[in-house]
């Protein structure tokens, strides 16, 4: 991460001018405490995002982080960014959404059967608000403690509110599961259950009405979903492809689907349903469980002999999985309704942010 240019001082609302996280020499800091005895940037790293680390030779608070990948082993990377208003509500408490912002950058390391090492977090913020940065950095930091990842380093801006992540993971050679290998006749299955979040999503948008505990439990799956980081490392070797559900089903089947260079035929009946869900009227049903978003859940393909290894995995993982479809050779998606008769997908591409 380049160098950026020092500021001592508070972060002030409406400036956003780009401020540096890691590099708190001792200079900074004094310049922080004793020049103008406010509550600045490098006090509010210090206080809330510079755990201890295990996983780096050095973490957070140098100009930059310092490695030692174990010897020989092949490292995955990924990074998502998260932007109020587009990919989160206002309304979500902070303690979820740092939570949130990092699960679903471990649900990517968990596509791609690696075991987490360490991540970063560059976090703009409109204004300092410490109660909102201690939840979120709890929120975040819980779970990074859950899945043993460390925070080393990153970068605070004041700016409209955005996180971006960076994680990094580990995966023997040649192991990461990729979404190339699909093969004709492999079964596809899904994780957990689809379409809750979306349904809360419609919910705060006013197009569905969903009350009381049921809502709770909708908005759960929207704001604090669980990253499927062990079944992932349980399907290294047994799955032929994998993705991680953040776009919508079918969209993100395209894509393994592109890759592979084959088909697919699903059945609606056979895709994992809350009850809550499955009860909807057919339309908004297929919505949210085809073109949902925000699950999080691994899809997966595996040869039909691999079958009682999956179920292992899913056992080992304590995630439930289930077969929805099969790989095809004749290119094309094909979804049966709950009477057999093809449903129109087209709607169902997948979210693309800069689609008209
Ligand atoms: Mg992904």
């Amino acid at each position: 991460m380049a160098c950026a240019k020092r500021k001592e001082g508070a972060l002030i609302v409406g400036a956003p001018e780009k401020l540096s996280l890691s590099q708190a020499t001792p200079l900074a800091q004094a310049a922080s405490i004793i020049g103008t005895m406010s509550y600045g940037e490098f006090d509010l790293i210090a206080q809330f995002f510079s755990p201890a680390t295990s996983k780096a030779v050095v973490g957070v608070g140098d100009d930059c982080a310092v490695l030692r990948p174990q010897p020989g082993m092949d490292w995955a990377v990924s990074t998502d960014t998260l932007i109020e208003g587009r990919h989160f509500l206002s309304t979500v408490p902070p303690r979820r959404l740092g939570h949130k912002a990092l699960a679903v950058n471990l649900s990517d390391l968990a596509a791609c059967g690696a075991t987490p090492r360490v991540f970063t977090l560059a976090l703009s913020l409109p204004r300092m608000d410490l109660g909102w940065v201690q939840a979120l950095s709890e929120g975040m930091l819980e779970l990074a403690r859950a899945w043993d990842i460390d925070l080393v380093g990153g970068d605070t801006t004041a700016g409209p509110l955005s996180l971006t992540l960076t994680v990094m993971g580990e995966v023997p050679p040649g192991q990461a599961l990729l979404r190339s290998g699909a093969a004709p006749e492999d079964l596809i299955w899904v994780s957990g259950q689809l379409g809750m979040a979306r349904l809360a999503l419609e919910t705060f948008r006013g197009q569905v009405h969903v009350g009381g505990d049921d809502f709770e439990r909708a908005r759960r799956y929207m704001e604090l979903p669980q990253p499927r980081v062990g079944l992932g490392l349980a399907l290294r070797g047994v799955a032929s492809s994998a993705i991680d559900l953040s776009d919508g089903l079918l969209g993100d089947l395209a894509h393994v689907l592109k890759a592979s260079d084959v088909g697919a035929q699903l059945r609606m009946a056979d895709l994992p349903q809350d009850p809550l869900v499955a009860a909807l009227p057919p339309a908004l049903r297929a919505h949210c469980v085809l073109g949902g978003g925000d699950d999080y859940e691994l899809l997966f393909t595996a040869a039909p002999h691999q079958t009682p290894q999956v179920l292992r995995a899913s056992e080992r993982s304590g995630v439930p999985v289930t077969a929805v479809g099969r790989i095809t050779r004749a290119r094309g998606l094909v979804v049966l309704d709950d009477q057999d008769r093809p449903v129109d997908v087209s709607a169902y591409a997948g979210f693309d942010h800069f689609a008209a």
